[in-house]
């Protein structure tokens, strides 16, 4: 048995042009604000990738550059003014900030109807409740993965491997939103495998490489996969893998890959949650 392909970035194409359609269509002007604090090389070079894939589809981009000196007050101060400014509709503040900065308080400060990221605490706390909110987008493309199958998901039995408050634990709300059976499973957790072979969705989120191997996996089940970790190939050169094996591969039913699975889907939802936000 080999398993469906889960293609991320199949899906993230197919949403960014329903976004295309979406923005073209309105009247209005739709825009991400973000914040990117400092020089931290990875986040200069996410903002870059952002401000591209926002014009690609059609998205204008503000960056809000802050110094690497800046402290809490600077930084709190420019969210408030953008959460009051009426032309910024969509926002979100790129990681990491300054040492010291104390990183959930500057997020509970964004104005949750902007919070395209999903990070400010009302907006997960809607999620539980299943009030219209916001979702943080990694959760939100791993459920459209799990959708795409075609799985009922009332009554099914999902893991959650990781439970990290913005990856493994929304993940979890989203699923028990659906009425499905959620075992969310941690470093912790005893005999992990012997509970991931129960289950008809597993999802791997521990960013531990080539942690869930074909023995976790109930043969058929659906197993997505978050991991993004950096390792050494045959050949000496470092590639991203995720934290499924590839030897799952003979035993599920449906798989996401790494690289090409829930990474470019989940920056389709950002541009979602952006478009959402800004024609709200
Ligand atoms: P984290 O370190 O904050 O949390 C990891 C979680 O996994 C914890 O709950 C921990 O207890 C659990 N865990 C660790 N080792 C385990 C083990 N051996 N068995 C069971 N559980 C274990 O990590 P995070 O921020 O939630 O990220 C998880 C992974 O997802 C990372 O690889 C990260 O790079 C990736 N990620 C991907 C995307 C994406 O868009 N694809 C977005 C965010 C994070």
């Amino acid at each position: 048995m080999s398993a469906k392909l889960i293609d991320g970035r199949a899906m993230g194409a197919a949403i960014r042009a329903q976004l295309s359609t979406r923005i073209a269509r309105s009247s209005r002007s739709v825009r991400l604000d973000a914040v990117l604090v400092g020089n931290h090389q990875a986040a200069e070079i996410y903002a870059q990738n952002q401000a591209k894939t926002c014009r690609e589809v059609g998205l204008e981009y503000h960056l809000h550059t802050l110094s690497a000196t800046a402290g809490f007050g600077e930084i709190a101060g420019r969210i408030r003014s953008m959460n009051t400014e009426e032309s910024v509709r969509a926002m979100m503040v790129h990681l990491p900030l300054p040492e010291g900065v104390d990183t959930e308080r500057i997020q509970a400060l964004i104005d949750p109807e902007k919070d395209v990221e999903g990070v400010n605490p009302v907006n997960i706390g809607n999620v539980v409740y299943g009030r219209r909110s916001l979702v943080p987008c990694t959760a939100l493309a791993v459920l459209e993965m799990i959708e795409h199958t075609g799985i009922a998901l009332c009554g099914a039995r999902c893991v959650i491997v990781g439970a990290s408050n913005i990856v493994g634990k929304p993940i979890a709300v989203l699923l028990m939103r659906e009425e499905a059976t959620v075992v969310s499973a941690n470093r912790y957790t005893r005999d992990l495998p012997s509970i991931t072979r129960e289950a008809d969705v597993v999802v791997a989120a521990a960013g531990v490489a080539g942690l869930v191997t074909r023995e976790w996996i109930r043969p058929g089940a659906i197993v997505v996969d978050v991991g993004i970790n950096r390792a050494r190939g045959a050949d000496g050169k470092t590639m991203t893998v995720g934290d499924v094996d590839p030897s799952v591969r003979e035993v599920a039913g449906w798989m996401s890959p790494v690289p090409g699975g829930v990474g470019p889907l989940t920056v389709a939802m950002l541009l979602r949650n952006v478009v959402d936000a800004a024609l709200a």
